[in-house]
């Protein structure tokens, strides 16, 4: 089947490289259209740790707050044996990027969610095709 489309960029694949994108490209007034072949987000944990680099990319976009909302934040990691008692743990250093704190625990699929509703949220300027 054929379809004709009308927008400034095509993006192949909305991952969250592709929602970024799209959302990049929106904000500086550029339309874009996302083909995605699944039907849904990918259902499986993948990242578990993002950084204040990536907090800092969705604050630019005025997304941060509405992300912070759905992870958490990390303060070290610990090494822990199944009776409780911790053998290591290593403390994270401030970020340098004037955000707290330096990690955030993840869960993809549920950031991903958020980061497409945000995407939603641009009306015209996004769309997206799934299953194409
Ligand atoms: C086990 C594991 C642990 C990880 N841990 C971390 C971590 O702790 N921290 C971190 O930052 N990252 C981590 N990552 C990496 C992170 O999951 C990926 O970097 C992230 O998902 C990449 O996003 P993306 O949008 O580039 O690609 P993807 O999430 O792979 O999305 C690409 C999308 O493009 C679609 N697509 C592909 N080809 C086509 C096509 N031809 N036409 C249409 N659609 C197409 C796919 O269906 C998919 O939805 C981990 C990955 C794995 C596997």
């Amino acid at each position: 089947m054929t379809e004709s489309h009308d927008a400034d960029v095509a993006i192949i694949g909305y991952g969250p490289t592709g929602v970024i994108a799209a959302l990049t490209l929106a904000r500086y007034g550029v339309s874009a259209i996302a083909l995605e072949r699944d039907a849904d987000i990918y259902p499986r944990a993948r990242a578990v740790t993002v950084n204040d680099w990536t907090m800092r990319i969705f604050q630019d976009l005025g997304i941060d707050e509405r992300i912070d909302k759905r992870i958490d934040p990390q303060r070290a990691l610990r090494w822990v044996t199944y009776d409780g008692t911790e053998i290591m743990r290593v403390e994270h250093p401030p970020s340098t990027l004037g955000r707290k704190p330096r990690f955030y625990n993840i869960y993809q699929p549920t950031m991903e969610a958020e980061l497409r509703a945000a995407a939603q949220e641009q009306g015209d300027r996004i769309a997206v095709r799934y299953g194409s």
